[in-house]
């Protein structure tokens, strides 16, 4: 199984994208990132055999969100 291969087939949709940039703009924390958006988020992708799950999660105050759009599944 080649999985990094796999690693670059995910992708957030339309829905997801919303989602993630929803949480972005919550989690900007301009106290600590002087402008900059994006350096402190992180992706999870968890593969199932319906479809992938994606996590977004902030690593300044450690929330999570799940933006998987369950719909498109
Ligand atoms: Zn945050």
């Amino acid at each position: 199984m080649n999985y990094l291969g796999n690693m670059i087939e995910f992708k957030l949709n339309e829905k997801e994208n919303e989602l993630a940039e929803e949480f972005l703009q919550e989690h900007r924390h301009p106290e600590v990132h002087k402008g900059a958006i994006g350096g402190h988020m992180e992706f999870k992708f968890i593969p199932t055999s319906v479809g992938d799950i994606c996590i977004v999660k902030c690593s300044v105050c450690d929330s999570e969100k799940n933006i998987t759009d369950y719909d498109s599944w």
